[in-house]
């Protein structure tokens, strides 16, 4: 714990950590030696962890990197996070994160965006991916041994990828969502961003619980997943979906996915080619789904019960202070969100749209229910489409060329299924570059064996 606090101390200039909490962590870390010492130590006791600012925690600044959440420290604490310290974990502090989790690069945090620490040419500054860059940013820099995550869309399986990471996606209903600061609820979910495969197994562990609190937690037991890295995939079947080769795909993603079939073949895997034939519609079908459930969750902030409430001027009433409030602590991408969300899920075109993003939907999920009823163990994919891009290069752009990093991602959210992003190799500018692996529902430690031949 003083080892990372020292290093957080000397790594200001990659903005990963926005509240250090290190009276909490040295109080925690003495109460672990304490357990150790008395024989009592349990699967995490002692290890300092860094948790993406989207967690409740509770007498803690917890404001999702947003500006309306200034101030907002919880009067409880999530399930995951409590979950963790009844492990013996420690917490080093809150992790810069795209407000509200919207967001693949950072840049929409409203404490500035985090830094990769891998540079790119002649030194230039990277971004760790999103929404979880703050944690992946943490971890890849050392700063702490692993730190939470959240993924709606991918944002904890690609800013593992782009900084050399392991980031699991657990199934939706394995890890719960209560006091998650919600984004979109039926996408949401939390999963573990660490430095190896082992050790994502081993805080998965310690992560998830049947919990009555959330509606949506699986009444599906937690099992031993560290018990299930064997290292033996003989005989397991690694489907390969022909519409992830996308147009354009750079040579070094697609050398990189034939290399990581030739580790799982070579370790005794079938690989075979399969087809999930809605794959094209999933960007589309997400980015209308993920901003109506947004736009319905984002309306609580509304200057009366949590956070900034904006200066009024005489005269104001009630809707100047949800406007005035709105406006001012919101950033562009949350308000872009809530727009789309809310025409989508307007009257005059909820049909249209939401509706029929929808069924799309469920047409994803039943592509993937196909390959597994077809004796598919596991689907190997690329994480990303690049490696890590140049802060400033996207936030400008058209916000769909940023929403087009998902583009390999998002189909797992929308199945509900679990993923994990493991580092695989390098560009040809030496950055990191992962393979995704994407599991039946609740096999997350089949997954993690497998994604150890990878590693
Ligand atoms: N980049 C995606 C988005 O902006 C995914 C975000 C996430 O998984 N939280 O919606």
């Amino acid at each position: 714990t003083e080892a990372c606090l020292t290093a957080i101390e000397g790594a200001g200039a990659l903005n990963a950590f926005v509240h250090k909490t290190p009276e909490v962590a040295r109080e925690m870390a003495q109460a672990a030696d304490a357990r150790i010492k008395a024989g009592n130590a349990v699967a995490m006791t002692g290890i300092p962890l860094g948790i993406k600012d989207l967690f409740c925690t509770k007498g803690v600044e917890s404001q999702a990197a947003s500006r309306i959440l200034t101030g907002f420290r919880p009067e409880y604490e999530s399930t995951v996070t409590q979950n963790l310290w009844d492990a013996g974990a420690v917490m080093l502090g809150k992790l810069n994160m795209d407000e509200f989790a919207m967001g693949s690069s950072n840049e929409s945090s409203a404490y500035g965006n985090a830094v990769n620490p891998w540079k790119g040419r002649d030194g230039a500054d990277l971004t760790p991916g999103g929404s979880s860059g703050g944690s992946a940013a943490a971890v890849g820099a050392d700063l702490c041994l692993a730190a939470t995550g959240t993924d709606t869309g991918g944002s904890i399986r690609q800013p593992a990828a782009f900084t050399g990471t392991v980031g699991l996606k657990p199934t939706y209903g394995r890890v719960s969502r209560w006091g998650v600061i919600a984004f979109a609820s039926s996408l949401d979910q939390a999963g573990p961003m660490t430095k190896s495969v082992r050790d994502a197994a081993i805080m998965l562990g310690a992560m998830a619980s049947v919990d009555e609190k959330d509606s949506t937690s699986a009444e599906i037991p937690v099992p031993d997943f560290e018990a299930a890295l064997t290292g033996d995939i003989r005989g397991k079947k690694i489907g390969i979906p022909r519409e992830y080769r996308m147009d354009g795909m750079p040579d070094e993603i697609d050398a990189l996915w034939r290399q990581g079939a030739e580790m799982l073949r070579d370790a005794g895997a079938e690989i075979v080619d399969i087809s999930l034939p809605h794959t094209k519609y999933a960007l589309p079908a997400y980015y209308v789904i993920a901003p109506a459930e947004a736009s319905s969750n984002l309306a609580r902030y509304d200057g009366v019960r949590y956070g900034l409430r904006a200066k009024l001027g005489q005269g104001d009433g009630i809707t100047d202070m949800y406007e005035k409030t709105r406006a001012e602590g919101f950033g562009p991408e949350v308000q872009r969100r809530i727009m789309i969300g809310t025409y989508v899920l307007s009257a005059g075109f909820y049909d249209a749209y939401y509706n029929r993003a929808r069924r799309v939907r469920a047409l994803i999920k039943r592509d993937f229910d196909q390959a597994y009823a077809a004796g598919v163990d596991a689907i190997l994919t690329p994480a990303t489409p690049s490696s890590a891009f140049a802060l400033g290069s996207m936030a400008d752009a058209d916000p769909v060329a940023m929403y087009l990093n998902d583009v390999f991602t998002v189909t797992v959210n929308l199945a509900g299924l679990p993923g994990i992003s493991v580092p695989v190799g390098q560009d040809a500018q030496g950055l990191p570059l992962g393979l995704q692996l994407i599991g039946r529902p609740f096999e997350e430690g089949d997954l993690l064996n497998q994604a150890l031949v990878l590693e």
